[in-house]
């Protein structure tokens, strides 16, 4: 595996796969890499001859109280895991490399941001936006990895790429969780142990919806009543949201129709954790995808 720092080395190495004929497959990250990560980069391996990964923790999508500076970091342990992995070349820019000057144009996104994390993080996914387009044209990749356990940075990367006509495949990954149904997550290490323990039920709050709606439910109001419950009851944290929306445009919905998304966010005493489940319609039953 080749460590590149640069964006000038990044360039070189990517003219030569592209001279080369050679298909790319990119997944960024923010790093403190674990098996959600580590199944992107799987999935990558299988459908590419190259492999890039990217690891930057973008200050463009973090919010003046958020934990930008106290966000996990372990270069070592990553490089490890990035390279059993079967990734061929690990991108670890400096904030001066990607962010030479104060950029003269960033992006906005319009829709799919008036909900969930979008509301709490202004401007979060104009960030997010921004550094996964210059990452795209950097990486110039036929395929990017992303996973649905952020289902709205998802919906807004789909965006993004049909609005701008961005020539790239966008690779949906199922979440990846622990045996007890906790989403794998950078922020897990934050948890203190008796939050950890509650911390699978929020998972069963979405899970909860999913049944209810399989055994007939179709009020949204209440469907997110029941979750909210669970949450309120089980989790220990404070709920930041609990919502039930159209997926991917996250749109209200009063009745269950069509795509669906129920998304929870808690906060527990030193992390924020967010989980979904993705349900599409079968009939009048979801059908699980992930
Ligand atoms: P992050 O490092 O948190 O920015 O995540 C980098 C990529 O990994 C994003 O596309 C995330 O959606 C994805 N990811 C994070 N956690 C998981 C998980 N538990 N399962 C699947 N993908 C994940």
């Amino acid at each position: 595996m080749n460590i590149i720092r640069t964006v000038a080395s990044l360039k070189k190495e990517v003219r030569y796969f592209q001279l080369d004929n050679q298909s790319i497959g990119f997944v960024p990250t923010m790093g403190f890499l674990h098996e959600g990560h580590v199944t992107l980069a799987r999935k990558a391996r299988k459908e590419n001859d190259v492999v890039i990964m990217s690891i930057f923790v973008n200050p463009l999508q973090f919010g003046p109280n958020e934990d930008f500076e106290r966000y996990p970091r372990d270069e070592a342990r990553d490089t490890a895991l990035a390279e059993e992995a079967g990734v061929d070349i690990l991108f670890l820019p400096s904030v001066e490399e990607m962010y030479p000057d104060e950029p003269s144009v960033t992006l906005t996104v319009h829709k799919r941001t008036n909900a969930l994390c979008g509301l709490a993080r202004v401007g979060h996914f104009d960030g997010v936006a921004t550094v996964v387009m210059k990452l795209f044209h950097l990486t110039e990749a036929d395929r990017a990895y992303f996973g649905k356990k952020d289902a709205q940075q998802l919906a807004v990367i789909h965006g993004l790429v049909d609005s701008l006509n961005v020539p790239i495949e966008i690779v949906d990954v199922d979440t990846v969780r622990e045996p007890d149904g906790l989403a794998k997550s950078s922020r897990n290490v934050y948890l203190l142990p008796e939050e950890r323990e509650k911390a699978p039920a929020i998972y069963k709050a979405l899970q909860l919806v999913a049944e209810s709606i399989e055994a007939g439910e179709t009020n949204i109001a209440h469907l997110k009543q029941k979750a909210r419950r669970v949450l309120e009851e089980q989790t220990g944290a404070e709920i930041d949201y609990m919502e039930i929306l159209s997926y991917p445009e996250l749109e209200s919905l009063d009745s269950v129709s069509g795509t669906i998304i129920a998304a929870a966010a808690v906060k527990y005493k030193n992390a924020r954790l967010i989980d979904n489940l993705i349900l599409p319609m079968k009939g009048s039953a979801p059908c699980f995808a992930q």
